[in-house]
């Protein structure tokens, strides 16, 4: 399009120069384009599992729909405050938590101000950041061969990038798409140290991946503690991911009842739609669930680690349910050599990347048998590719 249409060009800066979110291939364009029936998707993190059967069963008796839902989410709320042990005031209900994101940025970011966030951390950070004319404050990772946290965030870089017009520091713990993480000790004293003005967005999307003794032990921090003690933490969680109910777009956001009421103000006041708060009512109790799709998680993710150190491909320690893996050609080549094989993966190194990432993909954990379908059909695609590289 060369035409110049002058409304579009009167939109502000800062939104025209954002590249939107690329979103996971989905299957029925696959389907379109390659002619393919069977085809799988490791490219968003989704449940394998499914979703929670007590939110099937919820469904199938869906609530009105001429009405509009509940805007204050009393019985989500409800069911989240008993769960975790917090004041119905200190929750805040979004469209999946990614709503959370933008109503954070809403509230605290506009220009002049910053958000301070790590290399490779969820592209939303920068888009929510940028959406507002905020300036995004990308901290260099740790590097590629640090002996334990390769990609991870590093802390005291982050720390010392906060300035005077830092208002919102985000972390994702695990953080998509590297899978690392960072540990109770460490994360504790990074809170402690930062100024109590700075809203530090504590996105928890994964979490309930994360083994339980690895929390009994201090492996791995309690964010729900984290943000019980510090007013200015906010702790986000999703129905997306474990629960399977991505589809639904409900998550939420906890935090001091003072927080939670500032975000309040910028929230839609039907944000959340009847059938994803009736499903994730149903959802949030369902443990056995929960335990099977970790249980699931964790043996699929030794899967492909050890698919991968069997091959020799670098992997970045995960903590979440995908593995990224290092493949020495350009991701976007593999993506698409892969397409052809009914096999949708995630490949990194775009958009919002600073580039560090662009020979890696990211496998979201599947069944056994769809993680074995993603090595193989990597076996049969990356001679040709390293060949032409
Ligand atoms: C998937 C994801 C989310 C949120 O997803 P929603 O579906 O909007 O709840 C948030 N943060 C991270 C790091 C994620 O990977």
């Amino acid at each position: 399009m060369s035409e110049t249409v002058p409304v579009a060009e009167a939109a502000l800066g800062y939104v025209c120069a954002i590249s939107p979110y690329v979103t996971g291939k989905p299957i029925d364009a696959v389907a379109r384009e390659f002619g393919l029936t069977d085809i799988i998707k490791l490219a968003s993190n989704e449940n394998p599992l499914g979703a929670s059967p007590k939110a099937q069963a919820a469904l199938r008796e869906p609530s009105a729909l001429n009405i509009y839902p509940d805007g204050g989410g009393f019985a989500l709320k409800q069911a989240i405050a008993h769960r975790f042990a917090v004041s119905m005031e200190s929750i805040v209900l979004g469209n999946g938590s990614n709503d959370l994101l933008e109503l954070a940025a809403r509230a605290y970011l506009a220009p002049g101000r910053n958000a301070v966030f790590s290399a490779y951390a969820f592209a939303v950070y920068a888009l929510a950041t940028q959406a507002v004319g905020a300036e995004a404050k990308v901290v260099p990772a740790l590097p590629p061969d640090h002996p334990s946290m390769p990609y991870g965030a590093d802390l005291s870089a982050m720390r010392a990038a906060i300035d005077d017009q830092t208002r919102v520091v985000f972390l994702a713990n695990p953080n998509n798409p590297t899978g690392t993480w960072v540990d109770a000790a460490a994360l504790e004293s990074f809170i402690a140290a930062i100024p109590s003005r700075v809203l530090i967005v504590l996105d928890e999307a994964y979490s309930e991946y994360v083994p339980p003794d690895w929390y009994a032990d201090g492996r791995f921090p309690d964010g729900l503690a984290l943000a019980k003690r510090y007013p200015n933490v906010l702790l986000t969680r999703t129905f997306s991911k474990i629960y399977g109910l991505a589809a639904l777009r409900v998550g939420f956001g906890l935090a001091h009842p003072a927080v939670a009421a500032i975000l309040e103000r910028v929230r839609q006041p039907f944000n959340v739609n009847t059938l994803a708060q009736q499903a994730a009512v149903a959802a949030i109790d369902d443990l056995s669930f929960l335990d099977a799709s970790r249980a699931a998680n964790e043996a699929g993710l030794q899967q492909l680690q050890a698919a991968c150190a069997a091959r020799g491909w670098p992997v970045i320690p995960s903590r979440a349910n995908f593995l990224t893996v290092g493949l020495g050609v350009p991701a976007g080549r593999v993506f698409d050599a892969l397409l052809r094989e009914g096999v949708i993966i995630r490949p990194l190194g775009g958009q919002q990347d600073t580039g560090g990432l662009s020979c890696h993909i990211r496998i979201t954990v599947g069944t056994a048998e769809q993680n074995e379908r993603v090595m193989a059909a990597l076996d049969r695609v990356l001679p040709a590719l390293r060949a032409a590289a």
